[in-house]
């Protein structure tokens, strides 16, 4: 315990919960601690990086423990991967419906967001989709394969409420940049997703670089016990 302090002290993360799981020495320990197998690793390293950052350390832990996260770290800090690897080392591929949905503000945003699912994921069976205006009209989701599913807002509502989306089976709900979905109004569109997202078990996290009001109070009213990192200071 006293060393996971002086460690992250070490690292600039700042956390808010109880028994909050131990951060990350290396990315070796999603295997030792987490058993994640070999070959999503082996994707993991593949990407060059040494070491987890900051946030990667405390939210990847987190998740995978089974918690939800609100977390906050810079622009640039590596707040996707802290998402995506718990996704993808927890989430069965093959089995019925959406079981990760990650909530972009932007349409370059989930592009971007997909094609690195897509990189890490690489050698899995999973069907990785992002949300295009073509899906979101017409796609019917009891037909098209997919488990993780990538989206803006407005259109992952709207295929809900077209009752072409089934949201219920989702394990992991994520709302990136959730500053920016507040700055670009899509309250009501996010309350409707999380409503959808109905399964009982559901572990939200929601990812941000600043914190306004609004998402502190979003992060109150969608979870519960969730653990709250901060890497740097706090509305950088
Ligand atoms: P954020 O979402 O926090 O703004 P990103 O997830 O987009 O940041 O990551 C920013 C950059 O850092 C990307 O180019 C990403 O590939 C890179 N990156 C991610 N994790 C690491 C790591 N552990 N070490 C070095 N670079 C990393
Ligand atoms: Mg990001």
């Amino acid at each position: 315990i006293e060393r996971d302090s002086l460690f992250r002290k070490k690292h600039g993360i700042h956390i808010l919960g109880y028994a909050v799981p131990s951060p990350l020495q290396n990315f070796d320990e999603l295997k030792s601690r987490f058993g994640c197998k070999s070959h999503l690793l082996r994707n993991f390293l593949e990407l060059k990086f040494k070491e987890p950052t900051p946030i990667q350390r405390q939210a990847i832990p987190i998740l995978l423990s089974g918690r939800e996260c609100f977390a906050c770290a810079p622009t640039g800090s590596g707040k996707t991967l802290a998402f995506l690897i718990p996704m993808l080392m927890r989430i069965k591929p093959g089995r019925k419906g959406v079981k990760g949905l990650i909530i972009c503000p932007t349409r370059e945003l989930a592009a971007q967001t997909t094609r690195e699912c897509k990189k890490v994921a690489k050698g899995k069976k999973f069907h990785i989709k992002l949300m295009t205006k073509e899906l979101s009209r017409c796609g019917d989701f009891q037909k098209i394969p997919c488990e993780i599913l990538v989206s803006t807002p407005l259109r992952v509502d709207f295929a809900v409420r077209k009752r072409k989306l089934d949201l219920s089976r989702v394990e992991y709900l994520v709302l990136d940049e959730s500053d920016k979905l507040f700055e670009l109004g899509f309250v009501e569109q996010i309350d409707s997703v999380v409503k959808a997202c109905s399964n009982p078990s559901i572990i939200r996290s929601l990812f941000s670089a600043t914190l306004p009001d609004s998402v502190e109070e979003l992060a109150r009213t969608i979870m519960h016990d969730a653990v709250r990192v901060i890497v740097g200071r706090k509305n950088s």
